[in-house]
């Protein structure tokens, strides 16, 4: 096929782009769904660290076959019209099995969401994935992990999946208790359930994180999942606080006031600037500090 950029290239080596049937979207009181993708070239997958994280393409009315883009050079993506258009969202892989054909997630029921409660089993999503999986560099021993409600998925996955030998501290916002199957087992580190500031952040700075884990900043890394504003503060207390910006994984999970689809523009702006600028947008450090603002 071809498209806009040239011709459909497919997903980067190690990714998948595919259809793929809801085949659980459990709701419980704790304000989470349990969603289950499946699909049988999810046997292609190929994690590249932990809580690797995909796109799923939402169509515009549930029951409808999501329609897929074509990607062309540099996996620029082309898209059908506007009307066919699905809403794509992040989300970070909870639990799949290398060669399974089933990828779990927890989605946050959040105010002003909008395709949770539209979309149930039997309905289709489009998806694309891994990408973004932690891998500490070696000589790292503590992962300390800060995030709001919505990276509770991502933080459990982190406790599950990164490689064993390291302590995984992780910081959540105070509130009702997590339900089981989004516990996050592990058997070194420490689970610290703080007071929130703005944004559902949890209340606390980089040198109280420091103090409560006993982690040594020359052998920690440090994860952060939630609204821009909260995420940035923090990682800048842990850059002032000396920490390597290439130990740092700051994710913007989204943007207050913003829907996803409006912060995306937004960043894409940013994006397209810097690279104007003559910036290396592929370095993560430097991808971190356009995203943070
Ligand atoms: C790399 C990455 C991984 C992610 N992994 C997960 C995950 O595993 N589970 C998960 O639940 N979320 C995850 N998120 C966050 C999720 O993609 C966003 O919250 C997304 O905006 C939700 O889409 P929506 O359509 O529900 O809301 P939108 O249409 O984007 O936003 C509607 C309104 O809700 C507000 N809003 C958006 N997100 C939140 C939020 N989290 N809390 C409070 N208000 C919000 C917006 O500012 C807007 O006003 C991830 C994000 C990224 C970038």
């Amino acid at each position: 096929m071809a498209n806009a950029t040239g011709p459909d290239i497919g997903p980067p080596p190690g990714m998948v782009m595919a259809q793929a049937a809801i085949a659980a979207l459990d709701r419980d009181r704790s304000g989470y769904a349990r969603v289950v993708l499946e699909s049988p070239a999810f046997a292609e997958l190929a994690p590249g660290g932990a809580a690797p994280v995909f796109k799923v393409f939402i169509p515009p009315r549930p029951g409808e076959a999501p329609v897929l883009p074509a990607l062309g050079e540099k996996y620029l993506p082309s898209w059908p019209p506007q009307a066919e258009r699905p809403t794509v969202r992040s989300y970070t892989a909870l639990d799949f099995s290398p060669g399974g054909t089933a990828v779990e997630f927890a989605a946050l029921g959040h105010r002003g969401g909008w395709w949770l409660d539209g979309f149930s089993p039997g309905d289709r999503l489009g998806f694309i994935g891994f990408k973004h999986g932690l891998v500490p560099p070696g000589d790292v021993e503590h992962l300390v992990a800060v995030g709001d409600p919505s990276a509770a998925g991502a933080m459990a996955a982190l406790a599950r999946q990164v490689r064993a030998g390291i302590a995984v501290h992780l910081v959540l916002p105070r509130g009702p208790a997590l339900p089981d199957w989004l516990a996050a087992p592990r058997a070194s580190g420490t689970s610290t359930a703080a007071d929130t500031g703005g944004y559902g952040f949890p209340r606390i700075g980089w040198a109280e994180i420091t103090e409560l884990t006993g982690a040594p900043p020359a052998r920690t890394a440090l994860w952060l999942g939630g609204e821009v504003r909260p995420v940035r503060e923090l990682r800048a207390q842990a850059l002032r606080g000396g920490l390597d910006p290439a130990r740092i994984t700051a994710i913007p999970y989204w943007s207050s006031g913003l829907s996803r689809d409006e912060f995306d523009r937004e960043l894409s702006v940013r994006y397209r600037r810097a690279a104007d600028r003559g910036v290396d947008i592929m370095d993560p450090a430097v991808a971190a500090e356009i995203e943070l603002g």
